[in-house]
């Protein structure tokens, strides 16, 4: 039987709504046999995984899913199999939670013009200590009563044009590339389908993403029709990337996202795993 991977997934740490320990114990129960730790921009969850995998049996590989900026437009890379201990990359790190904290304070100024109270606050409440994102803010507006689902509360205030849009500029995705690279992980462009962006100017960003040094995208996610597994596997044959699967688990009620149910990967593509003894 081949082994069940999953390599992408959030924690509390970021946004997911699982503890480290909690996300494992249920990736277990869902049969997954190599299960990636991929939090928005840290790895605080990394080592309470690491610890509950060893005591559920189940591979962990250590990740992250990184912001970067390339030209003026924002994506998301994930990192596997880094070094968490990593110095420039804990530093940078570091750069990016000031960075987040900031649009995080400006977004929640942004929504008290349109008469949303105390956003930034409790957002931060809900967050804790760990990195604080836009499904943060899009919990309080629902809370609050704003909008009815995630849905609904990203369309009207938290995407681009919307009162709860901060543009922001994150590193550079060869500057991410670099970091991922150097700290002895594999460089994945997360859910390649999903940035609201011409198939010309993903054409674009994967030139630049393969000569700065990325190794595969993914073919497969948790929200991937046949439609769109096809189109991202002819953008790995043709950029000559690995196929990466991974579901972008945030929790059960979030969505119809499940963990580790995912297509198969495409005949013709290499997978990441192809090399790795799981
Ligand atoms: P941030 O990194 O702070 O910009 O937050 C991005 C996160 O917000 C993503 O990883 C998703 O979890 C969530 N998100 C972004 N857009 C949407 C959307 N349209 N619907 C639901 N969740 C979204
Ligand atoms: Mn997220
Ligand atoms: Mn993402
Ligand atoms: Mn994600």
């Amino acid at each position: 039987m081949c082994p069940v991977y999953d390599l992408h997934t959030h924690t509390t740490a970021s946004d997911g709504q699982l503890s480290p320990e909690e996300l494992v114990i249920q990736a277990r129960a869902c049969g997954i046999d190599v299960l990636a730790v991929t939090d928005h921009d840290t790895t605080s969850g990394i080592a309470q995984a690491v610890d509950e995998a060893q005591r559920q049996n189940i591979k962990l590989l250590p990740g992250i899913e990184l912001s970067v900026s390339w030209r003026d437009k924002d994506f998301h890379i994930v990192g596997l199999d880094i070094d968490p201990d990593n110095k420039a990359l804990k530093k940078s790190i570091q750069k990016t939670r000031v960075l987040r904290e900031e649009r995080a304070i400006e977004i929640g100024k942004r929504l008290g013009e349109s008469g949303v109270a105390n956003a930034y606050h409790e957002a931060r409440e809900i967050a804790g200590d760990h990195t604080l994102t836009r499904s943060h803010f899009a919990r309080v507006l629902i809370k609050q009563g704003f909008a009815k689902d995630t849905r609904e509360v990203f369309r009207k205030y938290l995407i681009h044009n919307k009162p709860g849009f901060v543009k922001t500029k994150w590193i550079r995705m060869d500057d991410g590339i670099k970091l991922i690279k150097d700290s002895g992980g594999v460089t994945i462009l997360a859910h390649p389908m999903r940035y609201h962006i011409t198939a010309s100017w993903l054409r674009r960003f994967l030139v630049a993403f393969k000569e700065s040094g990325g190794n595969g995208i993914e073919v497969v996610t948790g929200s991937s029709t046949a439609d769109e597994i096809r189109m991202a596997a002819s953008h790995a044959e043709r950029f000559k990337l690995m196929g990466s699967a991974g579901s972008d688990f945030h929790g059960f009620d979030d969505s119809w996202i499940k963990l580790g149910q995912l297509a198969g990967m495409p005949k013709s593509i290499t997978p990441v795993w192809e090399h790795w003894s799981a």
